[in-house]
């Protein structure tokens, strides 16, 4: 077993079971590509099994912090055991549910969802790739289903030193799927879809939406970065009777308007727009338009720490214009889905979009990602979703 041992001082975090070993905090040792590695601190004191990355920044992704553990097939059984158990026991209002959760389920790297019958994957670290085809028969066997999807075509697999890659990995046929989200029909392409397909994070969020929009009585309400839909329809079932998604993917709108028929809504209450979300902002603005409710869930503005200045000013921008265009009462959804930006920084940039607005709002709720994407208390970076319910005031 190679070994890589820990620089004095740089043993701490691993002690508190953090996962993540990186390239400066590695004194000797190295591996290859995936290879199981044993973590020693200078003295030479048992750390971890990790899976080493050669390329990677973070060099090593613990596996177990136990010593007596071996990483082998009867592992990645009883870690992909734990995690569906963990989901079985989570209240989640549909047939679509992420399984497998990375480092807060313990496989560092490992993605799965499962839509329906279908499971998607992601294997985006170096150990999760050398172990695949024992984690592919592992899943299979333990969920008892027979599809399962690969969308490794992820950014982050070239850190990796990984290609990318896409396709069956067991199983075949049609990449079309439709779930059921709460009282809604979805449909979603494991294929070309974002991601594995759709976002499951945001599933409990729409729901809120939904009840929020009836109960303040929301009749327009404009989606911004709205993908296929889901918070459109959302609205619809909230009782609103004007709806406009917007989004810079003509795919996705064309699905948004396809979930308003799927689900029986009047098609002349929705409308979508294939546009630049600040470029609409500003023209309604411009326009004099206002809304009852407005939805902000834009793409991951700050990767890391290291990008969340920029990201700040991108947020405070859209928060402000969203601020502007609401109606009087009106509610604002607010997201950041960017691991780099703190629920406190958050926060704090809504609040000088509020300024700027010369708008004041209330907080009716926080909210993170549904349950099934869980945050552990050792690996705070698992917190990335983000959300504020602004009620404006009237
Ligand atoms: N709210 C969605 C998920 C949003 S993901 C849901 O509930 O499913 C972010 C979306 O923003 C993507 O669909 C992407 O196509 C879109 N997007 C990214 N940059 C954009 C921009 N500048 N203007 C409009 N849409 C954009």
């Amino acid at each position: 077993m190679k070994k890589i041992v820990i620089r004095a001082g740089k043993e701490r975090s691993l002690q508190r079971r953090h996962p993540w070993v990186f390239e400066g905090s590695i004194a000797r040792g190295g591996a290859d590509a995936g290879e199981t590695v044993r973590v020693e601190s200078a003295e030479g004191l048992f750390l971890c099994w990790g899976a080493f990355s050669p390329l990677s920044n973070i060099r090593v992704r613990a596996w177990s912090f136990d010593e007596a553990q071996r990483i082998d097939a009867t592992f990645f059984q009883q870690r992909i055991a734990k995690a569906l158990a963990m989901r079985t026991r989570l209240p989640i209002a549909s047939d679509a549910v992420r399984l497998i959760h990375g480092e807060a389920d313990g496989l560092p790297g490992l993605i799965v969802d499962r839509y329906g019958d279908t499971l998607v994957g992601q294997f985006l670290s170096a150990g999760v790739e050398r172990w695949k085809v024992v984690i592919i028969d592992a899943l299979m066997a333990a969920t008892g289903l027979s599809r399962l999807y690969e969308r490794s075509d992820v950014q982050v697999r070239e850190l990796e030193g990984l290609p990318q890659q896409t396709g069956w990995l067991r199983g075949e046929g049609e990449t079309e799927i439709i779930i059921q989200e709460h009282q809604w029909r979805l449909s979603l392409d494991v294929a070309e879809g974002h991601k594995t397909g759709y976002y499951l994070d945001q599933r409990d969020n729409r729901k809120k939406f939904a009840d929020s929009v009836r109960q303040y009585g929301c009749k327009s309400v404009l989606n911004c970065f709205s993908y296929t839909g889901g918070f459109s329809v959302a609205a619809l079932a909230g009782g609103a009777t004007e709806v406009i998604s917007v989004d810079s993917s003509a795919p996705a709108l064309a699905r948004a308007d396809a979930h308003v028929r799927l689900n029986g809504f009047e098609p002349g209450h929705h409308r979508s727009l294939d546009a630049d979300v600040n470029a609409t902002l500003r023209n309604f603005l411009k326009e004099g338009r206002t809304f009852d409710a407005i939805v902000l869930d834009p793409p991951k503005f700050a990767p890391t720490v290291a990008h969340a200045e920029r990201a700040a000013r991108a947020y405070k921008d859209i928060n402000r214009l969203g601020l502007r265009l609401l109606a009087p009462g009106g509610l604002l959804f607010t997201f950041s889905c960017s691991g780099g930006i703190s629920p406190d920084l958050f926060h704090k940039i809504v609040a000088g979009a509020g300024l700027d607005a010369q708008v004041d709002g209330y907080i009716l709720d926080r909210v993170g990602a549904t349950p099934d994407h869980p945050q552990t208390i050792n690996f705070p970076e698992g917190e990335y979703l983000k959300g504020l319910l602004v009620l404006k005031a009237a």
